[in-house]
Parts: C-alpha cells; sequence; structure tokens
C-alpha cells in the first residue's frame, strides 16, 4: 500500500467513531484493527504495530473516560501521537557549523541512490549558501566517478577523484585533506556500495571513516525496499555507526513503511527524503509534517 492509501485508510478508519453511536471498547478495538491492518500492509514492521495499538489503548482507556469528553477527539490524538513517534526517534541530527570543514560520508548498497544524494545535497547546501564539495570513494562500481563528475558538473560543485587510483581509503583522504585545505564547509564523500550488505563493504566503509573522520555519516536507503529495511537499516547502524538517514524514491510507489521501520529499528533520524531522479528532487524530512500531509 503506498503512503497516500495508506493515509486515506487511516482516515477513513478514525471517520468511524463519528458514525459510532457510541464508542465503546469495541469500536475502537476496530478502528485499531483498521489502522494496523493499513500499516502491515505498508510493510511497517508488525512489532511497531503492535506497540501502536497497545499504547493508543493505553493512552485512551475507554472505560475511564467519561461521557462528557470528546472521545473521538482523544482518539484521534493518541492515534497522531503514536504516528508521530514512529517517525520520529527524538535524536537531533547532525547541523553543519560554519567556519569549519563539515564532512559527511554517506553510505548504503548499489542502486540505493547514493551518487544522485550526494549531489542533491551538495546543491541544497550549496543553494543555502555553504561553499560545497564532493569526493568520490567509490572505487568498486564502473562509472561511479564519471556518473559523480557528470552531476557535479551539471550542479557546479567542485568534486576529486581519480580514474587510476584503486584505493577508496586513499581517495578519500585525499579529497578531504584537498577541500580542507582549499576551506570548503562541505565536504560530501560518496563510498561504494555493493548488493547486499557483506563484510568485506563494511570493513571498507570502516576503514574510510576512521580516515576522513566524518561529522555526519548519513546511510542512503532505498525507499521501495519494504519490510527488508528493518535488517539493513540494522546491519549498517552496527558497522558504520550513521546518525541519519535519508529515504530515496519516496516519489512513485514508495509504500513508506520501510522508511518508519528503519527509524524504529535504529533510533536514527531521517533527514531528507528524495522524491525524483533531478537534482532538486530532494526534500527535509521533518516528522509531523510527514505524518499530516500522508493524511491528507
Ligand atoms: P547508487 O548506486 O546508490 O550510487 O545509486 P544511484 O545514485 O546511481 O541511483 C540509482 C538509481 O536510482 C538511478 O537511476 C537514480 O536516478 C535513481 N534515484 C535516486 N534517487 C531517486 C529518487 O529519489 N527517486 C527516484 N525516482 N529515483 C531515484
Amino acid at each position: 500500500m503506498v503512503l497516500a492509501d495508506l493515509g486515506r485508510k487511516i482516515n477513513s478508519a478514525l471517520a468511524d467513531l463519528t458514525k459510532a453511536p457510541v464508542i465503546d471498547e469495541k469500536v475502537l478495538d476496530a478502528v485499531l484493527k483498521d489502522i494496523c491492518g493499513a500499516l502491515l500492509m505498508s510493510d511497517v514492521n508488525i512489532m511497531l504495530v503492535g506497540k501502536l495499538r497497545n499504547n493508543v489503548k493505553k493512552a485512551v482507556n475507554v472505560p475511564d473516560l467519561g461521557g462528557g469528553v470528546n472521545k473521538k477527539r482523544i482518539i484521534e490524538k493518541a492515534v497522531m501521537d503514536e504516528l508521530y513517534n514512529l517517525v520520529d526517534p527524538g535524536a537531533e541530527p547532525y547541523k553543519p557549523v560554519k567556519r569549519k570543514a563539515n564532512i559527511f560520508m554517506m553510505v548504503g548498497l548499489q542502486g540505493a541512490g547514493k551518487t544522485t544524494t550526494c549531489t542533491k545535497l551538495a546543491s541544497y547546501y550549496q543553494r543555502k549558501g555553504w561553499k560545497t564539495a564532493l569526493v568520490c570513494a567509490d572505487t568498486f562500481r564502473a562509472g561511479a566517478f564519471d556518473q559523480l563528475k557528470q552531476n557535479a558538473t551539471k550542479a557546479k560543485i567542485p568534486y576529486y577523484g581519480s580514474y587510476t587510483e584503486t584505493d577508496p581509503v586513499a581517495i578519500a583522504l585525499e579529497g578531504v585533506e584537498k577541500f580542507k585545505a582549499d576551506k570548503f564547509d562541505i565536504i560530501i564523500v560518496d563510498t561504494s556500495g555493493r548488493h547486499k550488505q557483506e563484510t568485506e563493504l563494511f570493513e571498507e566503509m570502516k576503514q574510510i571513516s576512521a580516515a576522513v573522520e566524518p561529522d555526519s555519516t548519513i546511510f542512503v536507503m532505498d525507499g521501495t525496499i519494504g519490510q527488508a529495511a528493518e535488517a539493513q537499516a540494522k546491519a549498517f547502524k552496527e558497522a558504520a555507526n550513521f546518525g541519519s538517514i535519508i529515504m530515496t524514491k519516496m516519489d512513485g510507489h514508495a509504500k513508506g513503511g520501510g522508511a518508519i521501520s528503519a527509524v524504529a529499528a535504529t533510533q536514527s533520524p531521517i533527514v531528507f527524503i528524495g522524491t525524483g531522479e533531478h537534482l532538486h528532487d530532494l526534500d527535509r524530512f521533518e516528522p509531523k509534517p510527514f505524518i499530516r500531509k500522508m493524511l491528507g
């Protein structure tokens, strides 16, 4: 179920509260059943859905509510609070600091949209007035440097990479040192991915991280992967200890449940979502507006 449909389902479940002559435990259970069913169909992790259900029931506590109170409003608020909680781990993402080189390291699987996102992010900060540069430390995928170079050129962002150097750690370090010396504010390091999470990739990530000492490591994740999101996010969290997440491909047919499960599994905030293939298709992610928009 795509995000807009999820929003519609939740709204329609909540609207049932208005139709019921009396709101009792049975009515609440039926509404929660519909909401939880919709969340599961959107690939939100089953444990999270169970937790939401219990928390709403606890927060509302129908038998204790008096006759005069607006039960519908209380239930709606409890559901909204739980939906916010799902996408808001309460952790503050890294904010770049002026007058220093802020180093961002991007990690994620091949095809997630890492290289595209690097340029989008660089362009985002450049438009906000930061002096921004890109480093291509992806020596694994043939054509990775060319792709970054093309994107960066189009976006007018300085870049560093090599056609001959095969050691990603050496390139990452050289690029970062160069842009640091040139007084860049934000240096974004693109790293290689693999088709699945594997030891070699994680080892490489750790080495690059130790060399460039990023201020912020960002996990780039494909927003369309559904139930696989939780395990993947956990594996990257363990190996790269990322601070935040960028969820790509949230345009089109993303179910969004993967995103929600990734946040909960790693207690890491989503900072941006990718909404298309073009340079400007990157939106800041804010938990409350995201949920409100989903509910229309
Ligand atoms: P990488 O292997 O992780 O570096 O992935 P790429 O940056 O090469 O992206 C893989 C594919 O996903 C490319 O075709 C991108 O255009 C596409 N892509 C990346 N981000 C988005 C997004 O937010 N929305 C859509 N629709 N496509 C995206």
